[in-house]
């Protein structure tokens, strides 16, 4: 574990100066952000940029382009094979703010959990589950308009499947731009950013999963690939690089979309602080605003945001300009 030197120096509390570049003392204050993440995640060098945030502030904001340092070791279990198939061979699934292992009886006892007799994912002669095995597969059963051939399949998508590594370049305001009323976390552009280059995703889109008699399950750590991101959280399942803050307060486990820094969900002493606005957020000496995640359950790492958002672009030269819809990227609902 990481721990940050003397107080915490948010990306976001970061030098008003910042803005005229990497000048003089300044280039500390991005160093000790940099170090929070994790060796080899960071590509090329992080720049200052201007940038459009999604209410239409135009700022300077740190543009940073990671790939994930996870092998396939690091991911899954997700689909059970067989209703035989214990935790340990499973992911989870989520359903009323409740997290489920998704495992063997799970699966086996699908129509009564959803009163909905249609489910039938597994042979009921030898107990074997259908789980999707091929990119083809994976494309046609994660589409937001499921192939009927691929209703009743446990969606399992690889990073293997991909050509090559996903680069996302974020693009943050180097001083959080606070909105007169919160916006709702949408499926363009995702939450914000995990130290091991992993993106903390909008809530998954489980109702149209559900739709098409699919699960779609996370691994324990709340995460499961898509051909598009690959590999990202649906929650903040404590797996992810944390930096402790001296302060005593919960360690920080990455940067949100709006430029505030996420903690984990409760303190060094177990707690979950009381004064959490809706958005899940809360002001400390230190620390200032930040974002405490939610449980691995609740399909919502953060409420809202409290401040405009910056982007996630697939492409490191695109100029970030949040306030049009298209420039906020993030896979397509069903996914
Ligand atoms: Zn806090
Ligand atoms: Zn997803």
């Amino acid at each position: 574990m990481k721990i940050a030197n003397a107080l915490f120096v948010s990306p976001l509390l970061l030098a008003a100066s910042l803005t005229s570049g990497f000048a003089h003392e300044d280039s500390a204050a991005v160093d000790s952000m940099i170090a929070m993440f994790d060796d080899g995640v960071i590509v090329g060098d992080p720049k200052i940029v201007d940038c459009t945030l999604s209410g239409g502030t135009k700022t300077s904001c740190l543009s940073i382009t990671v790939k994930s340092n996870l092998t396939e070791n690091d991911m899954g279990p997700w689909c059970p094979r067989n209703i035989s198939d214990g935790p340990d061979e499973a992911g989870i699934w989520l359903h009323e703010g409740k997290r489920y292992d998704a495992d063997g009886e799970f699966v086996e006892n699908l129509a009564t959990f959803y009163g909905d007799p249609d489910w039938q994912m597994f042979d009921p002669a030898n107990g074997n589950i259908r789980v999707t095995d091929s990119k083809a597969a994976c494309e046609a059963a994660a589409r937001p308009d499921v192939d009927a051939a691929y209703n009743n399949y446990c969606v399992e998508c690889l990073t293997s499947y991909m050509d090559e590594d996903v680069l996302t370049t974020y693009v943050l305001p180097l001083h959080p731009v606070d909105q007169k009323t919160p916006s709702r976390v949408n499926g363009l552009g995702g939450i914000g950013l995990a130290f091991n280059g992993i993106k903390f995703d909008a809530p998954a889109p489980v109702d149209a999963i559900l739709a098409a008699h699919t699960l779609a399950p996370f691994d324990d750590c709340g995460g499961h690939v898509n051909l598009h991101a690959g590999y990202h959280y649906h929650a903040a399942g404590g797996c992810s690089p944390e930096v402790t803050s001296t302060n005593g307060h919960a360690a920080i486990i990455g940067i949100a979309l709006d430029g505030y820094p996420m903690t984990s969900r409760v303190d060094a002493n177990g707690s979950e602080p009381s004064d959490l606005d809706a958005c899940r957020g809360h002001f400390t000496d230190g620390l200032g605003y930040h974002y405490h995640v939610n449980e691995i359950g609740s399909n919502q790492t953060i409420g809202c945001f409290i401040a405009e958002t910056g982007c996630s672009l697939d492409d490191p030269d695109q100029i970030c300009d949040a306030s049009i819809i298209s420039n906020r990227r993030g896979p397509p609902p069903g996914e």
